[in-house]
């Protein structure tokens, strides 16, 4: 007999940056219980260097970040989504202080961002610092309780409803910037109790990663000056440009390295001890780096209060699929987005009706890396596409038919044989259980 794992109200399911805000905003309203399957320190929450998208400078505007937000998206953005996002942006950031995070004076700025408007936190450990207050403020909530397993079915959790936070799926790639665990758990079980997934095929690729290990190199030391090198010690690229053109860039040349030697290194001390621990110099070196697979844009369908498909469940995080960044992400709006619709759903989950599944246990990850890398990476073509159908990962088979049914570029989605926009794509594959991915036109 399966344990069941017992809530007055909302169970959440994960506790990166997303569940947690969550569970503190149902929480403050009735109760929460959060279930998380890895350590608090293993979630790419805890893993985010740079830091959180508001437009909280004396120049900027809520719409100027929209404006960013959407041309990064490539016509793919949910503008509804794009507006509460860069609306809401301040009003979070006011709430992180008032639990009391830390943030470093002054804002960076990062690429596709035309104004100075990420916030951080003790230089490069932004994600850390605020999990590690989310997380205090959660075990002293008298209204939240916290265990830790990996949850493989929804009926295996009674509560009223369910919020999914369990993060992305990039670490299915075999190069990636995430931790273990981020392998899309929570759109399995969501799928599997019959909800809707959408944009699979949008997989972000950051562009410096450590070639050794994938490693994140963070947007925040171009932002600061860093420049990229080639194979013969030349600057090739605009080192601000959206993620998907610098990382093509890299990928077109036979190595590149990030050049940190001009930059005020004392700012990122965590980052550049892991160089070093690593045998590099970055005060005399150059370090290679290569693109890896970062941020899952694809994800379990929903509105913007975290409804998918299935009454009583609900997605916000990485897990999410909100349509909010389009077909590629703009720099920390990520943080962000876990910050604006996790409380959303968590408030939202309260409210609405409770989930009743029946659904079957999901499988656990086949490994899948090395073929999603050769086959679904950051250059696609139909002949790798259609192998990886063969997959035994479903997640993995998913991506490829999304991918396939995808014939442009857009985006973090590059396939060779179709190399340029379509505008009758302009729109997200949704992906109902069974049947052929459709286009939906999202507002
Ligand atoms: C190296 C790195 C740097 C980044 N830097 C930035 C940045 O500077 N700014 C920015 O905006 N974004 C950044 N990102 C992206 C951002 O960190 C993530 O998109 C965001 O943190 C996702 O948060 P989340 O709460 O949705 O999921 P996560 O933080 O990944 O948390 C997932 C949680 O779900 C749990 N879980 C998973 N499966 C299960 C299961 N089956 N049962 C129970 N629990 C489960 C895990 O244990 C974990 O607690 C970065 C990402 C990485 C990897």
């Amino acid at each position: 007999m399966r344990k069941k794992l017992h809530s007055p109200d909302v169970v959440i399911v994960g506790a990166g940056v997303a569940g947690l805000t969550a569970a503190l905003a149902a929480a403050d309203a009735g109760g929460a219980v959060l279930v998380r399957a890895t350590g608090i320190d293993s979630s790419n929450s805890w893993a985010a260097q740079g830091g959180v998208a508001a437009a909280v400078g004396p120049d900027d505007d809520p719409a100027l970040h929209a404006a960013d937000t959407l041309a990064a998206g490539r016509g793919l953005c949910r503008e509804s989504a794009v507006e509460l996002l860069t609306e809401e942006a301040p009003d979070r950031i006011g709430d992180l202080v008032r639990l009391g995070v830390e943030f470093d004076h002054g804002l960076a700025r990062e690429g596709g961002h035309s104004h100075s408007r990420v916030v951080h936190a003790g230089g490069a450990e932004t994600g850390r610092r605020i999990a590690e207050v989310l997380v205090a403020r959660v075990r002293e909530h008298p209204n939240v309780g916290i265990e830790r397993e990996r949850v493989d079915s929804l009926s295996q959790l009674s509560g009223h409803s369910v919020v999914l936070a369990t993060g992305g799926y990039a670490a299915l790639w075999q190069r990636t910037t995430n931790p273990r665990g981020a392998v899309g758990d929570g759109l399995l079980l969501a799928h599997a109790a019959g909800a809707e997934l959408a944009d699979l095929e949008l997989v972000q690729f950051h562009p410096t990663a450590l070639r050794d290990d994938g490693f994140l190199l963070s947007e925040a030391l171009r932002g600061a000056g860093a420049t990229l090198l080639d194979e013969d010690g030349e600057r090739f690229t605009d080192e601000l440009a959206p993620r998907d053109v610098v990382a093509r860039a890299i990928a077109a040349r036979q190595s590149a390295s990030l050049d940190l030697r001009g930059i005020e290194r004392d700012r990122y001390p965590s980052l550049m001890a892991t160089l070093e621990r690593a045998g590099y110099d970055p005060a005399d070196e150059p370090i290679p780096v290569s693109p890896a697979a970062h941020y899952a844009i694809g994800g379990v369908a929903t509105d913007l209060d975290g409804r998918t498909t299935v009454p009583g469940l609900y997605a916000a995080g990485e897990c999410a699929c909100t349509g909010v960044h389009g077909a590629n992400r703009l720099a920390s709006n990520s943080l962000l987005e876990c910050l604006v619709f996790g409380r959303r759903a968590g408030v939202a989950a309260l409210d609405g009706p409770a989930l009743v599944s029946d659904a079957s246990p999901i499988p656990g990850s086949a490994d899948a890396g090395a073929a999603l890398w050769e086959d679904a990476g950051l250059i696609r073509n139909a002949a790798g596409l259609t192998r990886l159908l063969d997959s035994p990962s479903p997640l993995a088979r998913l991506v490829a038919r999304g991918a396939l049914a995808r014939t442009e570029s857009r985006g973090v989605h590059f396939r060779e044989d179709y190399p340029v926009e379509d505008p009758a794509l302009a729109a997200h594959f949704v992906f109902a259980p069974g049947a052929e991915p459709r286009l939906e036109r999202w507002s």
